[in-house]
């Protein structure tokens, strides 16, 4: 599948894998946006929030669990963080396969634009 973010669940391409389990992984984003930016994927390849089945709502609400168990094994979890997910051109999508965005370490900016 010619899919950036299903290349880097197999392993075909790197990534600083912080996180994997039977449901998701979890990498540092290559353009960081705050000092903590993590990219939270599910293993099974959904290209966007509108793809997503009753069947996939576990996955979904996996990824948040995963979000605030980095949170706290990272430390930022009380001084708090944001997990964005984007959705197609208006939500800024660039790749599609979904990814639960975890910012933190530092005061963000709201709203954000
Ligand atoms: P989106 O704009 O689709 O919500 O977010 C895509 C994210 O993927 C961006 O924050 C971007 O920096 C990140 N990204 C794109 N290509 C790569 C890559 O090859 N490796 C990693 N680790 N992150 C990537």
């Amino acid at each position: 599948m010619d899919c950036l973010f299903c290349k880097i669940v197999a392993g075909d391409i790197p990534a600083n894998k912080i996180y994997e389990d039977e449901l998701a992984v979890a990498f540092m984003d290559i353009n960081p946006q705050a000092p903590f930016h993590a990219l939270i994927i599910p293993r099974q390849h959904l290209a966007t929030l509108n793809d997503i089945s009753v069947e996939d709502r576990e996955v979904v609400g996996h990824l948040h669990w995963v979000a605030a168990k980095l949170a706290a094994d990272h430390g930022f979890a009380d001084d708090g963080y944001r997990t964005v997910f984007n959705c197609n051109r208006h939500g800024g999508q660039t790749v599609y396969h979904i990814h639960l965005h975890l910012l933190g370490g530092k005061p963000l900016g709201w709203p954000p634009y």
